[in-house]
């Protein structure tokens, strides 16, 4: 079993330590993310690497999780692979966000610990997608309302009828 992330760090502090984190946390515990899916079972994995990279305090991550959405055709769950690479460059006010060279998306921090946690819930939130849908094959619920419908179509051919009444 992989270890837990820890929940909340101080950024600029694992910045000088050149921190990496590898792990795990639990779908149930990320509210706003549980909120927009099917349900809470599982876990979100992350690796987080702190450090200067061109001369910029940064965090480069991974986040990746196995989610079941909502499929909008069935409305059954729908099991997706989602999954997001970012790289902050970490700035201490507003003002530092317009020094940063681009390939840094800014990300304000704190003198003090702030939530690690929250940071790759975010990341999920943003990497979901707008709608989700079964691949191919729609639920098996909507295979058999298929099939009934059929069965029905079956059933009401009046010319039918009337050609065994007439033989
Ligand atoms: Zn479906």
């Amino acid at each position: 079993m992989q270890k837990k992330l820890p929940e909340r760090v101080d950024f600029l502090k694992q910045v000088e330590r050149n921190a990496s984190f590898e792990g795990v946390w639990p779908v149930s515990g990320l509210e706003r993310l549980a909120e927009a899916i099917c349900n809470d079972r599982g876990e979100v994995a992350a690796r987080l690497k702190f450090g200067i990279r061109a001369g910029t305090p940064c965090l480069d991550g991974h986040v990746q999780a196995d989610l079941e959405l909502r499929c909008e055709r069935c409305l059954d769950q729908v099991k997706q692979h989602i999954e997001s690479d970012f790289r902050f460059g970490l700035i201490t006010s507003e003002d530092e966000a317009d020094l940063l060279p681009k390939e840094f998306e800014p990300l304000l921090v704190s003198e003090s610990e702030q939530s690690l946690v929250e940071l790759v819930e975010d990341e999920l939130l943003l990497s979901l997608p707008i709608v989700a849908r079964h691949d191919d094959q729609c639920s098996e619920i909507l295979q058999k309302h298929k099939q009934n419908d059929e069965a029905q179509q079956e059933t009401h051919r009046p010319f039918a009828a009337l050609k065994d009444l007439m033989g």
